[in-house]
């Protein structure tokens, strides 16, 4: 059984208290590991570590961060299948969808963020022949980055490297529920040669670790990705302390589909949006609207797909649906199901749990789920599921297919399907939500801003939106 430590100071310690949490193998519903329970005195001891680095790390020149965090990039690529393993363990994911996607796009962040730094620029305002204003933009000092089990080291990567390029040091806390690959990341910094105290790994849970992060007196800053119940509770914290907030919640995105729409290239990309890494993904479109005339081909399309859909193993290359990452998450979205027959759903596939044979008999799995005869205002179409549960709905003009899409609470991303250029372009200004893909879905630059409206979240990452977060805006006035 592998114990991991927490990483604070440059070094793998275990927790203060001595106490452990169990780590579960989704795909056989055993522990495997042990996670530090950490507490606010591993919390202070990490903020320490991050303080005393602070003066040093803020100073050092973007030439030599550039160098450290492209080492730590290739230091993810050369231990890219290692990495691969292990999330797909921690996390029930395939392993192919780990080794395509989460690992690469980890290396992506921190080389993305490597040479981001050495291209972010502020702003000079020139009052006439009279004044001259310019802003400086400085790191803001320790700052807290809290991230889910869905993406574990995609996200948690996607936080730190732009915290750590513009000059802050950080206290970081992965899910308690999947710790295992922001473990191996400390091994990495330390490979890497990152200075100590720059990034500080706490793991633990939410309430106790992460709250501890969130309510530090003299952590100024929080960026957050996860539910968007914690995000309401760690604003309900962190706003009379007046820190910066970035909030990046929960979804419940939609698909919509015209008839004109290139079919084949919309099921194979719909099937994707629907049921990669098992629906638990943040941007998967789980309400999928289609333009009646073609509402019954694309039904019959779509279940024949879904329908050869295996699940399996998500250490088998073939597997393409792994594991649901924890039994409270697997009940979760079961209940869901329930409810939505309760709703007067028709379950047109799935529906139900997969009972797996030998050492997978103990694991979480459940069929891609896709339900119709919904109302678009029924509590099944309006709350976040996050699991292989999609719905169908009919609809015949823009106007109605706006009011059901733009309906929810959420507004993270949403999917159009159309050839019509100016139908394309009136939708994405209309749909209320921070990210609109036209004939695609899940592509991404990490130049252009990341995030949501409504209860999606608050701020924006990606690109110098993250940089701008992580320093705080000086304007310096000269008299000429
Ligand atoms: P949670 O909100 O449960 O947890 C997210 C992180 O916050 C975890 O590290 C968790 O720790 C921690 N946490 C939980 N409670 C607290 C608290 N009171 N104070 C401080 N930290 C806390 O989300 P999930 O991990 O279940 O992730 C799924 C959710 O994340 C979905 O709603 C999904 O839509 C959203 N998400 C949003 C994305 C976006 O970019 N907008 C991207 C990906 C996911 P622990 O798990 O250890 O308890």
């Amino acid at each position: 059984m592998q114990t991991i430590s927490n990483y604070i100071n440059g070094q793998l310690n275990p927790p203060v208290s001595g106490k452990y949490l169990d780590n579960y193998n989704p795909a056989t519903g055993m522990v495997y590991s042990l996670i530090p329970d950490s507490d606010e005195q591993d919390v202070a001891l990490a903020y320490a570590s991050a303080a005393a680095a602070f003066p040093s790390w803020s100073k050092t020149s973007v030439e030599e961060k550039f160098k450290i965090m492209m080492r730590v990039a290739d230091l993810i690529e050369e231990h890219l299948e290692m990495l691969a393993q292990a999330e797909s363990i921690d996390n029930g994911k395939p392993i192919g969808l780990a080794r395509m996607m989460d690992i690469p796009r980890a290396a992506s962040n921190f080389r993305f963020y490597a040479q981001a730094i050495t291209q972010f620029s502020s702003e000079a305002h020139q009052m006439e022949d009279s004044h001259l204003n310019y802003t400086l933009r400085q790191p803001i000092g320790v700052v807290g980055c809290i991230s889910p089990w869905n993406l574990p080291l995609y996200l948690f990567t996607w936080k730190i490297a732009p915290a750590i390029a513009a000059g802050n040091c950080v206290v970081a806390k992965p899910s308690e529920v999947t710790p295992m690959t922001a473990f191996l990341l400390s091994k990495i910094c330390i490979e890497a040669g990152m200075p100590a105290g720059v990034l500080n790994i706490v793991h633990g849970n939410g309430p106790k670790t992460g709250m501890s992060i969130v309510a530090h007196p003299h952590i100024h800053a929080i960026s957050f990705t996860g539910g968007t119940k914690t995000g309401a509770a760690i604003a309900q914290v962190a706003a009379p302390m007046f820190k910066k907030l970035s909030l990046e919640l929960g979804g419940k995105n939609p698909n919509i589909i015209f008839a004109d729409c290139d079919f084949d290239e919309m099921i194979a990309t719909t099937l994707r949006s629907s049921f990669a890494n098992q629906g638990q993904i943040c941007l998967c479109g789980s309400r999928i609207f289609v333009e009646k005339s073609i509402y019954e081909k694309f039904k019959t399309a779509f279940i024949a797909k879904v329908a050869k859909m295996q699940v399996g193993n998500p250490l088998d290359e073939q597997t393409k649906m792994g594991a649901i990452v924890s039994k409270q998450h697997f009940e979760k979205i079961l209940s869901y199901i329930e409810l939505a027959k309760e709703e007067g759903g028709k379950i047109l596939c799935g529906g139900s749990a997969v009972k797996m044979e030998g050492e997978l008999e103990h694991g979480w799995y459940i069929q891609p789920t896709v339900i119709e005869g919904l109302t678009y205002d029924c509590r099944t179409n309006q709350e976040e599921i996050f699991g292989p549960v999609v719905t169908i709905t009919p609809f015949e003009t823009e106007e109605e297919v706006l009011k059901m899409a733009n309906s929810v609470s959420y507004g993270l991303s949403s999917s159009v399907w159309t050839q019509d250029l100016r139908r394309a372009h009136r939708m994405a200004s209309l749909i209320q939500a921070g990210i609109v893909w036209i004939n695609c879905w899940l592509v991404r630059d990490l130049r252009t801003p990341f995030g949501g409206i409504k209860h999606s979240g608050v701020g924006r990452e990606g690109g110098f939106e993250a940089l701008r977060f992580f320093t705080e805006p000086k304007n310096v006035c000269l008299k000429l």
